[in-house]
This record gives structure tokens, C-alpha cells and sequence, in this order.
């Protein structure tokens, strides 16, 4: 083919695909409009995860009539004009693409009435083609409609999730622009009814308790912080004592708006350490205010992605305000565990708010930890022999497998010591547990035979849009797993069984984060294999537990009948291996 200039509905079809990538990337899209028109109350409708129908109506300035058409053109802004403007941005919007984009992969229709004018228009427009325009008797403001979006875009359309997927992601950019904007009132309706709403009067905190529950929110500290030298940062995050799997719960905004960067992330990270459990995450939002010239939000089509001139200031401006609320909080563990990162922190795991006991042992009576050890009662303990024996040939037909060891005793009621053939082995028992647990569970639900603990009384437990949304999208998976009960109104759930033996968390708090887990998984493997995994770490030992030799032995003989011995679920070794060569060399035997 010759090369030629595309044809300008092509182009716009392509230009399209960058800046809106679903129905969430429009919506996005429209509201910001909204915003950078000065809007106090947004509403968003969506029809069918946003496929069908997207509306959103605001109070803002709006669009004086003759200019409404432009607005449909590629490259037309109200808000930049030359090029040095792009230096200190003080809009969402710059590149005039928004509104063309979206009007070429949908039928869209612009009403709007400018502030203090008589009489409102709109214009629509199919494809990006216009096709009416008149009068409109409307209130001051603009309401964008947006039918069947991406209907003349099959190839987009094919790599769309569910509709339900899809009103998860928009519940998700719509709370994101609600914590950046907690000074404006947006209201979600999905399919006909309210899913979100937050109050509009500037409360962080009460934003945060629409998009988390009131307790979560209340729970949370206030972190603020600023270096003299124009860079603040204020939020709020959660004490050690609430954690999430995933890092899904830690949102930065910068001059508003909601961005994704790993090394604000890792600030964050760095001012927990020692004080979460490896693999724990907390809930955290965070406004940072920078000078707009040290922000470049020109780096992405979709503006998520941001650069900072002076990310080394930055950071420590995060990490230290955190840090700061979080050691005031609640003491740093004095064990120096950050010196040793290969060692997970001596502080107690999930779920626990009493960081900061080094070497605390929990005395756990026998009955419960054979119990959670999967020894069936009536199997009895095994035969002082029979611990000690070789497993049967052909029980491990494994590549990865484990020699047969020899328990020792415990140290630090955390660590078992054992002897194979090679040497000497210190295992981590809640590792080594969450690897036995985690393919038990795996082989249950494979079996369909999940292991459910009914619950005496059923227990409502409140849900947040996205656990809902999650709950409706999973709901085969969640009772795989072992979970039971059934909607209980519109965001409750009456849970009457959970997956069994669990040991650290309480039934809401694993339903809870199995939906959290959920609403993030984007497929079904993962999805199974972080549900497995979180069950599998609830019903672990724990470190701390004082474990009986027997109970050592089984633990230790039930790791070597796992497929991967060597690490937990999360990735983490089970175990440090100290060779029978090291020794000697160390010992100057060699
Ligand atoms: P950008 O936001 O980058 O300027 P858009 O394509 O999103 O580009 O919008 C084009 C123009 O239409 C905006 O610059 C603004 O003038 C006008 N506009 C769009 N939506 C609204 C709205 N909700 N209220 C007022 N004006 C709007
Ligand atoms: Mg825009």
C-alpha cells in the first residue's frame, strides 16, 4: 500500500482507542470535564457496565452555544493555549481529545446551557459524525450522554470484560475521583440504582468511609506533612492493625490527580517496614501538593502515569510523614529485623494489632494446633516410630522434592530445626504451613469437596460497592472455596460458612478479603490461586505457636508431600538450608 494520510474518522478511531480504552477511561474522561468546569454535584448513570449507556450531569460552568460543536473537534480546549502552558497545568483536561474520542466509538449527546445564558443546545453526533443540533431547555450546566460505546469497534469491544467487570472498574475511578475531590458530591447509579455517593463537603475522612465502611475509616490516622519548600502531603492511612493483601487500597493523588507510581508506592512501603507482615499492604490515600512545573501528567494517552522532576524529595516527604504517624502510633519491634530482610519480622501477623512482641510466644493448647495441623482426631497421633521413618517410596514423586527430615526441636516458637542427609534446616512453621495448607485447599476445591465450618448463627457482614460487584462477579468461585450464605439487601452479605480451620482472622474479615482479592483478580487462575493462598495463610500455624515435637514431625512430613516444599504461597522460602560442607568449612573442619 502507498503511504497516505488516514482518513480523519480513521484516525480519530485510532486516537480513540488510546484515550479510551472502556467505558471506565470515558467516564473518567467526562467527569474530569465536569471538574475542571467547576461542577459541586456530578452524576454518573451507567447502563450495563457503561456499554449501553453512560450519562454524566454536572452543575459546572458550561458550554456557550457556539462553541458546543468545537467541542466535539479534535484538539479544541478551553484550557490551554500555547505551548508554556503545559508547564504548570492547573486542569485534568489540556489536549482536547476527550470529547472527540469517545464521540467516535459511540453516539454521544452534548447538552449543556453556559452559565447565565437564557437557553441551553446540544449536539449529537454518531461515529463522530455529527448528526443534530438545536435548542435545548436544560439547567446550567452539561450533561454528556454516551449510547453503546464501542458498538461500531468490535475489536475493542472483544477485549471488554464482563458487564459487571466493567461497572466494577467505573465504581472504582468514580470513588479515585471522589478522594481526590472530597469537596464534591458524586453519585454512581448503576443499572437504575445508587452504588456510590459521597457527601461533597470536603471530609476526606467521610469519603473514605463511602468507599471503605465507617469503622475502616475511623480507624485511620491522619498523616500530614510538608518540607518548606513548596511540596506538602496530606491523607490518611491505616494503622498496623489493618492490612490488606494487595496493594489495592493505596491511592496517591498529586494536585488531584489520581496517579499510578510505583516509587510513591514504595514510600509508602518503606515507612511500614517492620511493622506489616511480609505480603500485608495497608490502606492508604495520600494528596500530594507539588509545584505544578515539577509535574509532568504529559507522560501517558490516559494522564495515570505522572513525572516528577524531584523524585528524591518526593519520596522522603512520603516516607517520613508516614513514618512519623506510624512510629508515634505504635512502637517500632525492637528486634532489629530490618537488619536481617531474609528473616520475616518477629512481630505478629495478620489481623493482630499488637505489633512490637518480639519472641512472644503464643501458648496455644495441643488440641488446636493438631487441629489446625489437619491430625483428625480420631487418626490419633502418629507412632513414635512412625515419625521417624522414611516416607513410602513413590509417596513423592516429585522433582522439587524434600529429603526426609529429622525434627530437632523449635527455636523462637517460630523456627523448627531438622536434620536430613545434607545437613541442617531451619523451617519457618507458618511458611511451611501455608504451602501445606495452600495445596490442601487447592486439591479440595479441585475435588469440590470444600472444607466449610458452618457458622452457629449466621453473621451479616457489610460490603463494600466493590466487595458487591466482586461477590456477584465470583460467586461460583466464592463458595468453591467454602464460603456459604446469601445476599443480605443491597450491601450485606449473611454468611453462614467459611472455608475451615482458620486460626487468625475472623469469618467477616476472610470473606472480606477474599472479595478484596476478587475485585482485583483478572482471571480465574490467579484469582483461585490468591483465594487459596490467603485461606491457606489464616489457617496457619503461626509464628509464635510453641508446637509439640509431634506436631513438628507432622508438619515437617506433610511439607515434603507438597509439590513446591521450598517456598509458601506468597513466594517466600520455607526454609534456610545450612550444608553439611558449610558447616565444616565454617567450623574449620574443611
Ligand atoms: P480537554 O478537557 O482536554 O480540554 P475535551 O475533549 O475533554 O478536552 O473537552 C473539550 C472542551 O469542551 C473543553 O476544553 C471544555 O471547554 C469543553 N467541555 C467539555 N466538557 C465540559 C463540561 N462538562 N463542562 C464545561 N465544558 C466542557
Ligand atoms: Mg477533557
Amino acid at each position: 500500500m502507498p503511504i497516505r494520510i488516514l482518513d480523519p474518522q480513521v484516525a480519530a478511531k485510532i486516537a480513540a482507542g488510546e484515550v479510551v480504552e472502556r467505558p471506565a477511561s470515558a467516564v473518567k474522561e467526562l467527569a474530569e470535564n465536569a471538574l475542571d468546569a467547576g461542577a459541586t454535584r456530578i452524576t454518573i448513570e451507567t447502563q450495563a457496565g457503561g456499554l449501553q449507556l453512560i450519562r454524566v450531569t454536572d452543575d459546572g460552568q458550561g458550554i456557550p452555544v457556539l462553541d458546543l460543536e468545537l467541542a466535539l473537534e479534535r484538539h479544541a480546549t478551553s484550557k490551554i493555549a500555547r505551548e508554556t502552558d503545559l508547564d504548570a497545568l492547573a486542569t485534568l483536561g489540556f489536549r482536547g481529545e476527550a470529547l472527540p474520542s469517545v464521540a467516535a466509538v459511540s453516539r454521544l449527546t452534548l447538552t449543556s446551557r453556559a452559565r447565565g445564558e437564557e437557553q441551553g443546545a446540544y449536539v449529537r453526533a454518531t461515529g463522530g459524525v455529527l448528526e443534530r443540533k438545536g435548542a435545548a431547555g436544560c439547567p446550567e450546566g452539561t450533561v454528556v450522554t454516551v449510547q453503546d460505546i464501542f458498538t461500531n469497534v468490535p475489536a475493542r469491544r472483544k477485549f471488554l470484560r464482563s458487564e459487571a467487570a466493567e461497572a466494577g472498574r467505573i465504581h472504582r475511578v468514580v470513588a479515585h475521583l471522589a478522594l481526590a475531590y472530597p469537596g464534591v458530591r458524586f453519585q454512581l447509579i448503576q443499572n437504575g440504582k445508587e452504588t456510590f455517593l459521597s457527601p461533597g463537603d470536603g471530609d476526606l475522612r467521610r469519603v473514605l468511609a463511602q468507599v471503605y465502611d465507617d469503622a475502616t475509616a475511623d480507624g485511620m490516622l491522619e498523616a500530614q506533612g510538608d518540607d518548606g519548600e513548596g511540596r506538602s502531603v496530606y491523607g490518611y492511612i491505616s494503622p498496623p492493625g489493618i492490612h490488606r493483601a494487595n496493594r489495592s487500597a493505596i491511592s496517591h493523588f498529586v494536585n488531584r490527580r489520581w496517579v499510578l507510581s510505583p516509587m510513591l508506592v514504595q514510600a509508602v512501603e518503606e515507612a511500614y517496614r517492620g511493622l506489616l507482615m511480609e505480603g500485608r499492604h495497608p490502606l492508604v490515600c495520600l494528596h500530594l501538593e507539588l509545584p505544578p512545573a515539577e509535574v509532568d501528567a504529559n507522560v501517558h494517552p490516559t494522564k495515570q502515569e505522572v513525572r516528577f522532576q524531584k523524585e528524591g524529595a518526593v519520596f522522603s516527604l512520603v516516607q517520613r510523614a508516614l513514618r512519623g504517624v506510624l512510629v508515634a502510633q505504635s512502637p517500632v519491634p525492637s528486634v532489629a529485623a530490618a537488619a536481617l530482610p531474609a528473616l520475616p519480622p518477629f512481630i505478629s501477623g495478620p489481623f493482630s494489632t499488637q505489633p512490637g512482641q518480639p519472641f512472644a510466644p503464643r501458648v496455644q493448647s495441643g488440641r488446636q494446633v493438631e487441629f489446625a495441623l489437619g491430625l483428625a482426631p480420631t487418626q490419633g497421633p502418629p507412632q513414635p516410630g512412625q515419625a521417624e521413618a522414611a516416607p513410602q517410596p513413590g509417596a513423592m514423586p516429585l522433582p522439587d522434592a524434600l529429603p526426609a527430615l529429622r525434627v530437632l526441636g523449635q527455636a523462637g516458637a517460630t523456627y523448627i530445626i531438622a536434620e536430613g542427609p545434607q545437613g541442617v534446616y531451619l523451617i519457618d512453621q507458618h511458611a511451611a504451613h501455608e504451602r501445606v495448607r495452600y495445596e490442601q485447599v487447592q486439591r479440595q476445591v479441585k475435588e469440590r469437596q470444600p472444607d466449610v465450618q458452618g457458622l452457629l448463627e449466621p453473621l451479616p457482614v457489610e460490603l463494600s460497592p466493590a466487595q458487591v460487584q466482586a461477590l456477584d462477579e465470583w460467586k461460583d468461585m466464592v463458595a468453591a472455596f467454602g464460603f456459604q450464605g446469601e445476599p443480605f439487601g443491597e450491601r450485606s452479605y449473611l454468611l453462614r460458612g467459611v472455608p475451615g480451620d482458620l486460626r487468625d482472622a475472623g469469618p467477616q474479615a476472610l470473606l472480606s478479603e477474599a472479595l478484596d482479592l476478587l475485585a482485583r483478580a483478572v482471571d480465574p487462575v490467579r484469582a483461585a490461586d490468591a483465594l487459596a493462598a490467603s485461606i491457606a495463610c489464616h489457617s496457619a500455624v503461626r509464628a509464635g505457636d510453641l508446637l509439640s515435637h509431634q506436631e513438628m514431625t507432622t508438619l515437617v512430613r506433610q511439607l515434603e508431600g507438597t509439590q513446591s516444599p521450598h517456598t509458601c504461597p506468597h513466594g517466600r522460602p520455607t526454609m534456610l538450608h545450612l550444608s553439611a560442607t558449610h558447616l565444616e568449612r565454617e567450623f574449620g573442619r574443611r
